[in-house]
């Protein structure tokens, strides 16, 4: 275990009993992006540089996104009859796109630091894989839970190739993160079911712990 994933499993550690409080936002990326519009570029395209080498490594072939669309308020997409609301992202399988409220994004990433955007975007992005790997795609709390498994495994390869870094604090930014983004409303078909915020973070760490496959 390197010293960096010893930091973050400390993190958890405590996490699980309780100690959890705002850390002071540091920032995750390598490459000098330091505006929220860079954050949202840089985690886009190492979420899908990352899910093509996979797909690679498994004879597949990654399908990028189609579209990536910034809104506020009501004016996003719509994903086939459903209006996109406020305060949220999510992945529409009809177009293969993802959308998100860009406002409330940049809100989260002011007062939660960058690992906001690099938890919800990758977030969505699993459900891309999702629809990529499933010929049933259907929004459910198993998916969200993988979604939230597959951004964890993300993450962590991100960090381990040294794409990232990840500070004291970081995992407390990324799991609080989970809470307040929890997209309850990302749920086409069913808008009850994402998963508790235990859940949802245990699934994050499942994924960070031992990566994409074992989500
Ligand atoms: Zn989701």
């Amino acid at each position: 275990m390197n010293p960096v994933k010893r930091i973050l499993a400390l993190a958890l550690a405590l996490l699980a009993v309780g100690a959890c409080g705002l850390t002071r936002p540091s920032s995750m990326d390598t490459e000098g992006a330091d505006s929220f519009e860079d954050d949202v570029r840089t985690a886009r395209t190492l979420t899908e540089a990352f899910w093509t080498q996979q797909f690679q490594q498994s004879g597949r072939t990654y399908r990028p996104i189609a579209d990536f669309i910034p809104y506020s308020g009501n004016s996003g997409p719509s994903c086939g009859n459903q209006p996109a609301v406020p305060n949220n992202a999510f992945y529409c399988p009809i177009g293969h796109f993802i959308a998100f409220d860009q406002t409330w994004m940049d809100s989260l990433w002011n007062e939660m630091g960058d690992g906001s955007v690099y938890v919800i975007i990758p977030h969505e992005f699993g459900h891309a894989i999702q629809a990529q790997l499933n010929t049933n795609f259907q929004l459910n709390v198993q998916m969200e839970l993988q979604a939230d498994c597959y951004a964890g495994g993300t993450l962590s390869a991100l960090v381990g190739s040294g794409t990232l870094q990840a500070q004291q604090g970081d995992e407390d930014e990324l799991l609080l993160s989970l809470e307040a983004a929890g997209d309850p409303t990302d749920d086409w078909l069913n808008p009850s079911a994402h998963g508790t915020a235990e859940q949802r973070q245990a699934s994050f760490a499942t994924g960070y712990r031992n990566g994409v496959n074992a989500c």
